[in-house]
């Protein structure tokens, strides 16, 4: 299914985003991995869709990609034991979180360094067969590989996060987990196209204006 299809009919309430779960990338920004998972929120308004097109905004002089594999929420969901994760799962999609570096660094949280409008962008479409603890994920900017890393070193894979979330708040159909990126994040320029690519979905491909 198209992601701007699925966006239409089953629009999500909230985009949970998890922090560091990749130890190379949590030593990139000085780091350490921590022993719960940091999880934020994006807000719906952030979300983009494929081939739609990334806006810098003023307040900002360093804006970065963030590829990840994206979870999508199958059905409304409070307290999943990991050994049922896949049972709230519809399926996965690739996903770039976008982020303002310099005002991630400068506020005391996330909201706005990671909330502007077009700063969620998910796609091409929802894989619903797919194993998602080995998978190659390769971020490319105007054709150049920038972050290459595999699903599996995630230090938090997919099963615990969601049985993590649901413990700490209910998520809806439609509702999505952006599962952290590895390392190799780096700054997005006017005119540049950034492609996120997961073994077994696709490309998601966007264009920064
Ligand atoms: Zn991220």
């Amino acid at each position: 299914m198209k992601i701007e299809d699925f966006l239409r009919a089953q629009p999500p309430t909230k985009i949970v985003c998890v922090g560091r779960n990749y130890a190379d990338h949590a030593k990139e920004l000085g780091n350490d991995v921590p022993a719960d998972p940091i999880i934020f929120l994006k807000p719906p308004s952030a979300l983009l869709a494929h081939e739609g097109t990334i806006l810098r905004p003023k307040q900002s002089q360093r804006v970065d990609y963030e590829g990840e594999l994206a979870i999508v929420i199958s059905k409304r969901a409070k307290d999943i034991p990991r050994a049922r994760w896949r049972d709230v799962v519809r399926g996965f999609t690739c996903g770039n979180d976008v982020t303002a570096r310099d005002l991630q660094k400068k506020d005391v949280q996330f909201t706005r360094a990671k909330g502007f409008d077009t700063f969620c962008a998910l796609g091409p479409h929802v894989e619903t067969e797919l194993d998602p603890r080995d998978l190659s994920l390769v971020t490319r900017v105007n054709g150049e590989v920038k972050q290459d890393g595999r699903t599996s070193q995630m230090v938090l894979p997919c099963d615990f996060l969601v049985e993590f979330i649901t413990s700490v708040m209910t998520l809806e159909p439609g509702d999505v987990i952006l599962t952290g990126t590895p390392s190799g994040i780096g700054p997005l320029n006017g005119g540049d196209v950034v492609e996120v690519t997961i073994e077994g979905i696709g490309t998601l491909r966007n264009h920064v204006a």
